[in-house]
């Protein structure tokens, strides 16, 4: 039996295992998909020359988080490549709002409100690992950069509160942080949309929103291999149904979801930790849909066609409207839509006559409509003529998104709902939400701080807390590539 067991391969699975492994410590990695990656698979699914991204697409976290910055991508082969625009925001009547990776190009186009999108992002870049580290960090610890914890305080209460419909005087500019404010999926406003808006906004203008070339795969590829160059293994097609099968190792890590946890451990928990974690709640839905269309989309303003990645759902008040329907469980005709075109970026994504777009729509949790119908109709509102170039399309329904991710319950990527409770006390509150009462069992996953997207921070943060209880190490190992 190896030293530590890792159920589950995605980023956060991962990142634990590729701390530990280099920590000296013998890893299995087991995964109950086909495929490792979780979060982060890569597959084609309708023309074997093109690969779509089945969950995550679009990677500002990876290029800016403390773990993958020293773990080092590009030195290990995956090229993070950043477009011009890092995302996009139609409005009716052919305009769009767009965030250059150049702060000063994106104020100008914004009129009046150029000189607040200005002042509100210009210092959160000068400052941009400070907040970074902040916002990704296990939120137990005091800040190391104290300017950067004073920019977020000081920006929080107006975008968190009813005062953020106040903070633009225009659509454009109100619109464009809206749609990042909704990546937090839940409701509008709140502290964790506003903290979501800042990290992920200034981040636009920061490192950009990147785009691995070839496809997300490529970054679980890069940390397998970092596994295995470590000694560790990793077994695909296994999923993990009793803690039990694991009794020789000595430490367990999940990166599972607080359901799964309770299913495969609930029996051995104590009541009062199980019953906590019964209380954990799960927000809205995702409902996937991927195209292979025929040419670039048409865009019916020209600019979008160079974002890699577009948010639909129209003016802020529209997005918030159909953000807090969602966060209620109300399903609606027109969901807020995000959508990435990858060979805007990565041209190789493309071949003749084919290319892939990834696109996903804000839904109650555990909605079973089809999304195919509503995320087509947010797309031909700014796009005309879509339709017409698609060749072959795919979707898969809130409700179904367990079924290829037990972590996703009901489709809520997340992993557990970001409210401003859940965000900190995640999955229950405690000085160390990595460990568990079971000696040796330890959760890394999304469902604890820092919370959900591809970071590998909640997989670094859990892999310190096991060297530091079960081995007695203190020191973190290097990540840095072998030269
Ligand atoms: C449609 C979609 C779009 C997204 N877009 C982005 C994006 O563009 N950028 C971004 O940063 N983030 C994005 N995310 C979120 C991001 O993918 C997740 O936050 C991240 O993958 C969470 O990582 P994780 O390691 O905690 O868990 P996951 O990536 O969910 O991986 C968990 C793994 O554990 C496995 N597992 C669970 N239970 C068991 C078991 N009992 N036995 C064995 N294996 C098990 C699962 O099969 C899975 O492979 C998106 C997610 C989805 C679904």
């Amino acid at each position: 039996m190896a030293d530590v067991v890792i159920v589950g391969s995605g980023p956060n699975g991962l990142a634990a295992g590729v701390v530990l492994a280099r920590a000296g410590l013998g890893v299995a990695v087991y995964e109950a998909a086909e495929a490792i990656g979780g979060g982060l698979v890569s597959e084609s699914l309708f023309d074997e020359r093109i690969t779509h991204d089945l969950c995550s697409a679009v990677h500002p976290m990876a290029a800016a988080s403390p773990f993958f910055r020293e773990f080092d991508l590009a030195a290990r082969g995956v090229e993070l490549l950043r477009p011009e625009i890092s995302y996009a925001h139609p409005l009716d009547g052919g305009r769009a709002a767009v965030a250059f990776h150049d702060v000063e190009r994106t104020a100008e186009r914004l009129g009046p409100d150029g000189r607040r999108w200005r002042r509100l992002m210009r210092p959160l870049v000068e400052h941009s690992a400070g907040v970074t580290e902040l916002l990704l960090s296990g939120q137990r610890s005091l800040p190391r950069d104290p300017v950067a914890a004073a920019l977020l305080a000081r920006r929080l209460p107006r975008h968190a509160t009813r005062l953020a419909a106040g903070a633009f005087a225009g659509e454009e500019a109100a619109a464009l942080l809206a749609g990042v404010a909704a990546h937090a999926l839940g409701r509008l406003p709140s502290v964790p949309a506003a903290a979501v808006a800042l990290l992920l906004g200034h981040l636009g203008h920061a490192g950009g929103w990147p785009l691995p070339r070839g496809g997300s795969g490529r970054i679980a590829a890069a940390l397998a291999d970092d596994i295995r160059a470590h000694g560790g293994t990793l077994h695909t097609g296994h999923r993990v149904t009793d803690l039990r099968e694991f009794a020789g190792a000595r430490a367990v890590l999940l990166d599972t979801g607080v359901r799964e946890l309770l299913t495969i451990a609930g029996d051995r928990l104590p009541a009062g930790y199980a019953r906590r974690l019964a209380r954990f709640r799960y927000g809205p839905g995702a409902a996937k849909v991927d195209f292979l269309v025929s040419e670039p989309i048409p865009w019916a303003d020209p600019l979008v066609g160079r974002a890699g990645t577009v948010h639909l759902g129209g003016t802020r008040a529209e997005i918030v409207r159909q953000e807090n329907l969602a966060a209620r469980g109300v399903p609606t005709e027109e969901p807020f839509v995000l959508l990435v075109d990858p060979a805007v970026t990565d041209p190789g994504r493309a071949s003749p006559g084919a290319r892939p777009v990834w696109a996903y729509a804000h839904v109650p949790n555990g909605d079973d409509r089809d999304p195919l119908p509503l995320v087509r109709a947010q797309i031909e509102r700014f796009a005309p003529g879509f339709g017409e170039t698609v060749l072959h399309e795919r979707a898969v329904a809130a409700a179904d998104y367990a079924s290829h991710n037990p972590n996703y319950v009901g489709g809520d990527i997340a992993s557990g709902a970001m409210t401003l409770w859940q965000s900190v006390a995640r999955p229950v509150p405690g000085l160390d939400p990595y460990r568990t009462p079971l000696p040796g069992v330890f959760l890394c996953s999304a469902a604890t701080p820092p919370g959900p997207s591809v970071h590998g921070m909640c997989g670094l943060l859990a892999a310190r807390s096991v060297l530091r209880h079960r081995f007695g190490v203190r020191a973190l190992p290097s990540l840095a590539p072998r030269p």
